[in-house]
């Protein structure tokens, strides 16, 4: 190693030229994998992994292109692919082999694989190969085990969740965002092990509660920050059994006093000093929802990985860099979306059960391909077409040659030959760009997203203010976002629940609740700042014009918690 990778390496970013470093130790890392240092930021590489995961934007009124059945995709229909459902892709009664192109010298190799990922037909969502099948959720993706659900993303195992992302083992939760073992909760980000919480953030072992942020063991306890074991406390006060419920009835189930107490929350938790971090357990890491993690780096949402960077929502992964979903008992993960179980993944989506993939899209139980796609139980394969494994070398060589000479290889397969639009996917929800932008950075823009708009048959002033009086015709009506005027629905399950709960029904659709939860998780991105305690200097995803008060982890422990 010369004096120059000791130090780390300024280096400034090809795409969007702002200065980036890559560390000593990403050099042994990039030398293991035999790729050469990206040349892009870590923010430009996150958008180019990002652009191939479309989690939310569904489409119905398409039929599987094998047995005819009706079915809900991620495929934009006006895209010439084949998309099968879940049982005829995984059936026999097709062959992605029959698919093989033979090498073409005279063309590049990303052309090639590009006619081939349009023509090999592809499933209509995709379903966790570890949590198995869905059951009576058509409306699920990147989401597995799910029972009764409808609207759920990127989340595993669970029973009638409805409108969330990353929820996994819990039961009856509705619009929430990032969390395990919750029940019968409901707006909540970044919640463990709870139960009848509504509107609560970074919140654990805690029930029948609304309106929390950073708290835990809390029981009957209403619009309460940094607070531990307590029950009935009123804006962290205490209140007798019988006033405390006088004065959270007079709230709870009006949308008028619902929105009301929102606004006197915010103001009263600014106050309050917030923990640098969302990190439960971790040595060495930074980052934030970062849970039993070691030596990890600017990563979000990840538990039980180690040594690992630029990581999303992954999960038990180890020694890898830039890997966004799944993860699960993986390693050696350079540029992969959706892949797990796998070893030595590069610059490719949805491989499960790998080894040695290489620029791949749907690939199980393989190991040594390179430009394939779908293939199941496969060996040596290059554009699907079977090689004997010295012939399978040489030619990948010539790719990896070919790919090295125009500055390729090692990056992400490229944008245009992703199946979906920027603000179709989940770098749009992380990232945010205007058309414009996402236009000029080399991303397809969507204009025509399944949007139903101007059908409404009850407008916001006629919902009645609260949910009891509320009947079951309103799962008969067509509402209208006070957002973005989208039309949305309640059905049924869903008004059982805000009846059960005592909650107003939504007056925003589900794509701008998903949107304000996002605001209220905070960015995928960290800024310097300095603990307003200690001093200390500190990383967050508080941007330092921000108003919260944040202090270290250290000082949050010591003054606060
Ligand atoms: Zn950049
Ligand atoms: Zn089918
Ligand atoms: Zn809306
Ligand atoms: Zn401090």
């Amino acid at each position: 190693m010369n004096q120059e990778t000791l130090a780390g390496q300024a280096k400034q970013c090809q795409s969007c030229k702002q200065e980036f470093t890559i560390e000593p130790e990403d050099f042994d890392f990039f030398e293991r994998m035999e790729v050469p240092a990206p040349k892009i930021c870590p923010e430009c590489r996150f958008k180019k992994l990002a652009i191939w995961r479309n989690e939310m934007s569904l489409y119905s009124g398409k039929k599987c292109d094998l047995c005819g059945k009706n079915i809900v995709t991620m495929y934009n229909p006006k895209f010439p692919y084949k998309v099968y459902c879940y049982h005829c892709y995984f059936s026999d009664s097709w062959n992605a082999k029959d698919y093989a192109k033979d090498y073409d010298f005279s063309k590049s190799f990303l052309e090639q694989f590009k006619e081939l990922l349009t023509k090999v037909p592809k499933k209509n969502t995709s379903i966790d190969a570890v949590t198995g099948p869905n059951i009576n959720s058509e409306y699920a993706n990147y989401a597995g085990g799910m029972k009764d659900c409808y609207m759920v993303f990127n989340g595993g195992v669970g029973e009638e969740i409805m409108y969330c992302r990353g929820i996994r083992e819990s039961k009856e939760t509705v619009d929430s965002y990032f969390g395990e073992h919750a029940e019968k909760c409901y707006e909540c980000i970044n919640i463990l092990k709870s139960n009848g919480l509504v509107f609560a953030r970074n919140t654990y072992d805690s029930m029948d509660s609304a309106f929390l942020i950073n708290c835990s063991g809390l029981n009957n306890c209403f619009g309460c920050v940094n607070l531990k074991n307590k029950s009935y406390y009123f804006l962290n006060e205490p209140l007798s059994k019988e006033e405390y419920k006088t004065r959270t009835g007079e709230i709870m189930g009006s949308y008028s006093k619902m929105e009301e107490f929102k606004k006197k929350f915010a103001e009263f938790s600014i106050g309050f000093p917030r923990k640098e971090n969302n990190n439960i357990k971790n040595v060495n890491s930074t980052g934030d929802f970062l849970s039993e993690c070691k030596d990890v780096d600017n990563s979000f949402e990840v538990i039980g990985a180690e040594n690992c960077k630029n990581l999303f929502s992954s999960r038990a992964l180890h020694n890898s860099n830039g890997s966004i979903g799944f993860g699960t008992k993986s390693e050696l993960f350079f540029n992969c979306v959706g892949s797990g179980q796998s070893s030595h993944v590069m610059c490719s989506c949805s491989v499960a059960g790998s080894r040695n993939i290489s620029y791949s899209f749907g690939l199980v139980n393989c190991h040594d391909c390179m430009g394939c796609d779908s293939l199941k139980n496969s060996e040596y394969c290059i554009l699907n077409k079977q090689y004997s494994e010295e012939e399978y070398k040489k030619l990948k060589e010539h790719i990896v040659e070919e790919l090295t000479k125009q500055g390729l290889y090692g990056s992400m397969i490229p944008a245009e030959l992703s199946p979906y639009a920027y603000n179709e996917t989940i770098a749009h929800d992380n990232m945010p760009l205007s058309k414009e932008e996402a236009l000029a950075q080399g991303f397809r823009w969507e204009d025509d997203v399944q949007i139903t708009k101007g059908k409404e048959t009850l407008k916001p002033q006629g919902i009645p203010d609260h949910i009891k009086d509320v009947n079951d015709s309103i799962t008969k009506e067509i509402l209208i976002c006070i957002g973005c005027e989208r039309n949305y629905k309640i059905t049924e399950q869903e008004l059982l629940f805000y009846k059960k709960m005592n909650l107003p029904i939504p007056r925003k659709c589900f794509f701008c609740r998903h949107q304000d939860r996002i605001k209220r998780r905070g960015p995928y991105k960290f800024w310097d700042r300095k603990c307003e305690h200690c001093g200390k200097d500190i990383k967050t995803n508080y941007s330092p014009e921000r108003p919260e008060i944040v202090y270290c982890e250290e000082c949050y422990q010591k003054e606060v918690y």
